[in-house]
């Protein structure tokens, strides 16, 4: 019901908005580079400037209501995580962006690290997002929740089959797994993750019984693990939640489900879990009012649509779920935190290249 009412406010805004192009659809490619204005009003007092590697159509209708509710307007620019960060380091104290929003721990970690954010002083971040799902030195913060999970073929896999995402590198598998490339900052993540929950030994035999198990080399993105699993290719894979929603919207009947891995009482990790989430820069001339946005951002009247939009899990455990995203049940998540993950992310990496995961 919420997200209905959600959705039905997202059209009557647009109605007063300058008509704007809605980009691509996927929340980390490319993107055009063009500012954009949210709103239209020659009233508003006050305006910030948001860089988002999130997509136009996933930013818009969130920043609208925003901009209705305080009076702020929000100009936005999309662009790569990379790319924004480095025009962000090149702009200095002449940057005109006061947030930066974009997608994973790794880049919010990155971020963090080129030292272009400044420290949130939020008791409402605090108080409304789980800390694991925030920076420690509150540098940034999660705004909404996805997890990366197994996918398999409803039609060759039994869901008992599958148990944790260690076992996907068991001999059953052999031939009949599929992966991204170990290049993507979220499998970076889920192994950064895999080394914080078992060991560096362990993690790395783990992901080598993976790249064993390949029945095809790994593929850009996320949507192909899933078609090659729903052509036959092969029958597992891992992806983000989201993308199997947005698949899953557009063929109704395809013969694939998700599974939540390392659920049983005495396994003390759980699903893995990342972020979209933002920090105010450094060189903000309105960190007052970036930090409104990231609050109103965490708040439960925006985190519906912020989240719902893009199929994923509000941060706040209160806020109602896209009924979609319900349907695939509920999952125990690892509560390890994305900041300390991060920091794991080039050993990550070299263990990736060591077991020749392409
Ligand atoms: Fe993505």
């Amino acid at each position: 019901m919420k997200n209905y009412r959600l959705k039905r406010g997202y059209g009557v805004i647009n109605v007063a908005l300058f008509g704007l192009l809605v980009a691509g659809c996927s929340a980390d490619k490319d993107s055009t580079a063009a500012v954009s204005e949210a709103v239209a009003t020659d009233t508003v007092m006050d305006s910030i400037v948001v860089y988002s590697s999130r997509k136009e159509h996933l930013i818009q209708p969130v920043f609208a209501q925003f901009t209705e509710q305080t009076g702020i307007a929000v100009k936005y620019t999309t662009d790569k995580a990379g790319v924004l960060i480095e025009r962000i380091k090149t702009e200095g104290q002449n940057s005109p962006a006061d947030l930066l929003i974009t997608v994973d721990a790794g880049n919010l970690g990155y971020a963090a690290a080129e030292g272009i954010f400044q420290p949130m002083k939020s008791a409402v971040i605090n108080q409304n997002i789980a800390a694991h799902l925030r920076d420690d030195k509150d540098l940034w913060t999660g705004l909404s929740l996805r997890a990366r999970t197994i996918v398999y073929s409803t039609e060759r896999v039994r869901s008992s089959d599958l148990s944790t995402y260690q076992a996907i590198g068991q001999n059953q598998w052999q031939g009949r797994v599929c992966l991204r490339t170990s290049k993507k900052v979220y499998n970076q993540s889920l192994v950064a993750m895999l080394i914080a929950e078992l060991g560096e030994t362990k993690a790395e035999q783990t992901v080598a019984s993976w790249v064993a198990n390949l029945a095809i080399p790994p593929t850009s993105n996320d949507t192909k693990v899933m078609q090659a699993i729903a052509a036959g290719q092969c029958d597992i894979g891992i992806v983000n939640t989201y993308y199997f929603g947005r698949l899953q919207a557009q063929q109704p009947d395809l013969p694939l489900a998700l599974y939540w891995p390392n659920q049983a009482d005495d396994d003390n990790s759980g699903v893995h879990v990342n972020v979209s989430g933002g920090g105010i820069l450094k060189h903000s001339k309105n960190p007052d009012q970036a930090r409104r946005l990231l609050e109103w951002l965490a708040s439960e009247q925006a985190q519906g649509l912020f989240a719902g939009l893009n199929k994923e899990y509000p941060v706040i455990s209160s806020v109602a779920i896209d009924p979609q995203v319900i349907s695939w049940g509920d999952f125990k998540q690892s509560s390890l935190s994305l900041s300390r993950a991060f920091q794991l992310q080039p050993a990550a990496v070299k263990l990736m290249d060591r077991v020749g995961y392409q």
